[in-house]
């Protein structure tokens, strides 16, 4: 048995409730099979996979924190916040949430309305069987493209016809950062700001104007350990989050299937989060609640 800080952890998890194919239980189970010491669910603009997570948890015996993730638009770029340890009935945040699925919902239609017009048509019932969720999303049309035979993967689907600037694109209303920090903080979560880099913030004369910005609309930490991150990426916003006494987090963003290449707690393979990690955030949540 290692001690528990040489553990890992992994606090980006998607699950069944978003974009993700496991069930939120079964992420808990295998978070726990492979050894970490703790998860995060993080699903995109749901907290429904949190309750069945925390249980399966309590069950083995094994730490999970609830969380979420919310899409944003900041200066016409997709910013994406995450909150850890949200109140389980906080009003506010589930009236945003379900108004950015809203969104969502209002915008699949049109999507796949262009992919008709393209010659790709695809099932409005077919793209809501796969989400089985309340959150529908491109990762789920894309999967039903791949059936189709349209495509072979998640990212031919996005790079020739889903993502932004592709012609099946259609943009969709989402929250603000201060809007969604405020959210956050008025549940009572940790507001994180996730994948900076991965969202095309790598020159640091753009990442410090924006940490600088989200610092005074309430953020407390930053995802620095991410996939997607370089070990300059990595570098540059631990140095930020030092800058700004802010927590460092760090995640694989797993979506089990829909992203086959993510492990969970190791990413492409070289991400290592530290479990002591967990400590510093789970301090600041309780500085946060004590006002
Ligand atoms: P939606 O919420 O419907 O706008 O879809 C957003 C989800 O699609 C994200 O959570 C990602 O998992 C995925 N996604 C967005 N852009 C891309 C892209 N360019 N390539 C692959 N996956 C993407
Ligand atoms: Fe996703
Ligand atoms: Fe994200
Ligand atoms: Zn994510």
């Amino acid at each position: 048995m290692p001690a528990p800080d040489d553990r890992l952890i992994d606090l980006h998890v998607h699950t069944t409730a978003s974009d993700g194919t496991l069930a939120p239980g079964e992420c808990v189970a295998l978070a726990a099979r492979l050894g970490l010491a703790a998860i995060a669910i993080t699903d995109h603009d749901t907290v429904a996979g949190n309750a069945p997570a925390l249980a399966r948890g309590a069950e083995l015996g094994f730490e999970v924190v609830p969380g979420v993730e919310i899409s944003t638009s900041y200066q016409g770029v997709a910013i994406h916040l995450l909150g850890y340890y949200p109140a389980a009935e906080a009003a506010g945040l589930e009236a945003l949430l379900a108004e950015v699925r809203e969104g969502r919902r209002e915008r699949n239609p049109r999507i796949l309305g262009k992919l008709a017009e393209l010659g790709c048509p695809v099932d409005a019932e077919e793209v809501a069987q796969e989400a089985g969720g309340e959150v529908v999303g491109r990762p789920h049309i894309a999967a039903v493209m791949i059936r189709r035979g349209y495509v072979a993967s998640l990212q031919e689907a996005f790079d020739r016809y889903l993502a932004r600037g592709a012609p099946a694109y259609v943009e969709r209303r989402k929250a603000s950062p201060a809007e969604a920090i405020a959210t956050l903080r008025g549940a009572g979560a940790v507001p994180v700001l996730a994948h900076p880099a991965a969202s095309g913030f790598r020159d640091p004369r753009q990442a410090e104007p924006m940490v600088g910005a989200f610092v005074d609309l309430g953020l407390r930490g930053i995802e620095a350990h991410y996939t997607g991150h370089t070990q300059a990426d990595v570098a540059l916003y631990s140095r930020l989050a030092r800058t700004y006494g802010l927590v460092v987090t760090g995640g694989s963003d797993f979506h089990g299937e829909t992203k086959p290449e993510i492990q969970m707690g190791r990413g492409l393979g070289s991400m290592r989060v530290p479990a002591h990690l967990l400590s510093l955030l789970k301090h600041e949540h309780r500085r946060l609640a004590a006002g």
